[in-house]
């Protein structure tokens, strides 16, 4: 740290993002990517904007916010893109924070940091026995209300009734739900935007429509919403989404169902593969999204993850008090997940062999 900088980040703690291995060939399970590369047209609508990249990109992402506003359902007023998901949930925090915030004990990491950044209060809520977020909790907080829906890294999701609930109890503070992983199984609120003025969604194309590294996502609420967010965009940075990415955007929305068909391929390895790491003695919550965390009683999380990459496949652990006997596993292809399964048996027998060693 240099003498130079502000006072009200000293102490900050960033978020660490998953390892992003350079050169050594790994099967990657670890950041909840697609394991599918972008389609032709994704990649030579890039190259084609790559063309033109000596001009400034559009900074209203007019075409791509039509392409999203036709997609959800929605009007143009009531969407906007954004630099990966990240950074429209940076912005609502920044935006709706001032009575506080709240959101689950266990989630996406960078909600804390979000919270630390713009000095808001937190209010952390455990989650339940079951790795469950108990919509109750959340009634009636009068502060912004964050929740990923499915959430991470549990998988688990609430229905749109129990999100509606938590919407109608709290009238005066803004509900955000990052709905990273919805397309892998759970339903959407996007519809609910239209009848309540204080829902905003966040959606993000690094999970279901294979543009992690392109970085885009999607804030639709109200109008009112969106032009508070807008202002805060315009006020960091109007060009938030290069060219390169809104002409992907936009090719990836006229290939939609491609992208769902994708999302219902791993959705269905996800539960092959639930099916056999339970048949091998793993104990998990039930997952909506496109990764599984995982435990099992005779080895622990870290020995998981470090048996798993031996072996060559890379999935992340939290050295976090609750979650450390876990590990998180992405949902890759189905030889991927044929691979994850075998290493992870090899690992349980050499975990029993030294134990009757012992
Ligand atoms: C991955 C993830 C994000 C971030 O998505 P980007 O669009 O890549 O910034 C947001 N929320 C949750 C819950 C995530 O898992």
């Amino acid at each position: 740290m240099s003498r130079f900088l502000h006072t009200r980040y000293t102490g900050l703690k960033a978020y660490v993002p998953g390892e992003q291995p350079k050169g050594e060939r790994l099967i990657k399970l670890n950041t909840n990517e697609s394991p599918f590369p972008p389609s032709m047209s994704v990649k030579e609508a890039m190259a084609a904007a790559a063309m033109g990249a000596h001009l400034y990109c559009d900074p209203e992402c007019r075409l791509l916010r039509e392409k999203a506003a036709q997609c959800y359902g929605v009007g143009l007023e009531n969407v906007l893109a954004f630099n990966g998901s990240d950074e429209v949930l940076s912005f609502a925090f920044m935006a709706f924070g001032e009575k506080g915030v709240a959101y689950p004990s266990v989630s996406y990491g960078f909600y804390s940091v979000f919270a630390a950044l713009y000095g808001l209060d937190a209010k952390v809520v455990p989650l339940d026995a079951q790795m469950g977020i108990n919509p109750g909790d959340y009634e009636g907080l009068n502060r912004l209300i964050v929740l990923a829906n499915p959430n991470a890294p549990t998988g688990r999701a609430l229905s749109v009734e129990e999100i509606e609930g938590i919407l109608q109890t709290n009238p005066e503070a803004v509900v955000v739900i990052d709905e990273a992983y919805v397309d892998f199984g759970a339903d959407t609120v996007i519809p609910l935007t239209k009848v309540y003025d204080n829902l905003l969604v966040t959606r993000t194309f690094s999970k279901s429509h294979s543009l992690a590294g392109a970085r885009l996502g999607f804030g639709i609420a109200s109008a009112a919403l969106i032009e508070d967010l807008n202002l805060i965009r315009c006020s960091t940075n109007p060009y938030n989404v290069n060219s390169m990415t809104q002409a992907a955007g936009v090719a990836a929305f006229d290939e939609n169902e491609v992208s769902m068909n994708r999302c219902r391929a791993v959705a269905a390895v996800r539960d092959q593969t639930a099916e056999r790491l339970k048949e091998l003695g793993f104990e998990m919550p039930p997952s909506l999204a496109n990764f599984l965390f995982i435990r099992h009683a005779s080895v622990g999380g870290q020995r998981l993850y470090a048996g798993l990459r031996e072996r060559g496949i890379l999935v992340r652990h939290f050295a976090t008090p609750g979650l450390k006997d876990y590990i998180r596993v992405s949902i890759g292809t189905e030889g991927q997940m044929e691979a994850m399964v075998r290493a992870t048996e090899e690992i349980l027998q050499e975990e029993a062999y030294a134990q009757s060693e012992r």
